[in-house]
């Protein structure tokens, strides 16, 4: 029986002005994640339709299950769209399921087809129920639900609906730019912003000899992660050392992080700018820690007018975690390597500083030149789910 993949597009098909240019990012993306399978990628309005060979079936489902814009899909059979040839597929697709109950949905959106889909579903029930023993009908939860499209260039025919992975295809909005530590958090928020087509640079700040190569390792392994989503993310890895070195020499400590994460915005600002992206996008959950306060995120966020997306902002630590392990990055945040903000945690950091407090302890030191440095010596690792291209820069 020859067979395909039936994609529906889901929300994106909702956008009404951005439509075809979604389905096209969606097609394009579809295609480029296959290029190695011998498959053809169809698409019209409501669907796409990929043929592909049998055997290679198992792995292009799971790497559909990783393109954001996809809803639902499903492997549909296919025949021409003639009666006979629909009755005769319908009894030999039901004759290789096991089920008491089952039901036919016909959707024609072919109108040449002569018979409505009322109908036809009575039609095709009579055809399975006069070759098959011992079943019945049930209009509201049948064991088998056979779906059946009929179009003009063919007819379709499945039963299993898989979930995709949602959202808007990666690239329908401009870059972002995440900051990606080694928690629990940060790669959730990439995902989640992924999902809105978001597409991502990522930006680790490392504090050499202090922390880790090992914390460097995690923080590659987790781009990887997520850039199974999409097909490369460009990781800038930023030495942070001097600069935190001056903050906990020079500013109070109770202000050491508030100020500690005021130069990490600086520096997210202005590579916006060199690479074009238009949020900065992080990890943080509102009330997790004291820089998490909203009174903390208040005097952090204040050095920046860009938008600053927080996409687990309101989740419940658990709820993160379910997501982390939904998509494979929670057993490698909890390793245990030393981050930069582990490192150099003051006793008892300040739940709501003050503005005034943190210009003055900030200006205690010339942070302009530091940032500077910090961003001309900085290094970028390209990050796929396969290649080991950074190897050499461990
Ligand atoms: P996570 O579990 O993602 O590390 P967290 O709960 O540990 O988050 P913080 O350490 O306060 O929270 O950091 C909040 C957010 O700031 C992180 O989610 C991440 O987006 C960003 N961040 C923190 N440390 C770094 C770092 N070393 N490099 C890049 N981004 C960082
Ligand atoms: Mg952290």
């Amino acid at each position: 029986m020859n067979r395909v993949i039936l994609i529906k597009y889901g929300e994106l098909s909702t956008k009404k002005g951005n439509r075809n240019y979604f389905i096209k990012t969606l097609t394009n993306t579809v295609k480029e994640k296959l290029k190695n399978y011998d498959v053809n990628v169809y698409k019209d309005r409501a669907n796409m339709t990929i043929c592909f060979n049998d055997k290679d079936l198992e792995d292009i489902k799971s790497i559909i299950n990783k393109i954001f814009g996809i809803h639902t899909y499903s492997v549909a059979y296919v025949c021409e769209s003639e009666e006979e040839s629909i009755k005769n597929l319908v009894l030999e697709i039901a004759r290789e399921k096991k089920f008491k109950t089952f039901k036919v949905e016909t959707k024609r959106s072919d109108k040449e087809f002569p018979i409505h889909s009322q109908d036809f579903n009575r039609v095709l029930g009579g055809v399975i129920l006069k070759n098959i023993d011992n079943i019945s009908v049930d209009v509201h939860n049948p064991d088998l639900l056979l779906k059946v499209e009929i179009r003009e260039n063919g007819t379709y025919i499945y039963h299993d609906v898989y979930n995709g992975a949602g959202g808007y295809p990666v690239g329908t909005q401009p870059k972002g730019l995440l900051m990606l530590s080694g928690g629990i958090d940060s790669p959730v928020a990439g995902y989640l912003a992924m999902k809105r087509g978001i597409e991502l640079d990522a930006v680790y700040f490392e504090a050499m000899p202090h922390t880790s190569l090992d914390a460097r390792e995690k923080v590659i392994n987790l781009c990887r992660k997520l850039s199974a989503y999409t097909d490369k993310i460009n990781l800038h890895v930023i030495n942070f050392t001097p600069i935190q070195e001056s903050i906990y020499k020079n500013v109070r400590e109770d202000y050491c992080i508030t100020i500690m994460r005021r130069m990490m915005y600086r520096i997210m600002e202005r590579l916006c700018g060199v690479y074009k992206a238009y949020a900065i996008i992080n990890g943080e959950s509102v009330g997790q820690v004291a820089s998490q306060t909203l009174t903390s995120m208040n005097v952090i966020n204040s050095v920046t007018n860009l938008p600053v997306i927080r996409p687990v902002a309101c989740l419940d630590k658990l709820e993160i975690m379910d997501i982390a392990r939904k998509i494979d990055t929670y057993d490698i945040s909890i390793l245990p390597f030393e981050d930069c903000c582990t490192v150099f945690v003051p006793k008892h950091p300040v739940i709501n500083p003050k503005m005034d407090t943190a210009i003055y302890e900030e200006n205690k030191f010339d942070y302009n030149s530091m940032i500077d440095d910090a961003i001309n010596n900085m290094n970028t690792i390209v990050v796929t789910d396969k290649i080991d291209e950074f190897s050499d820069l461990l």
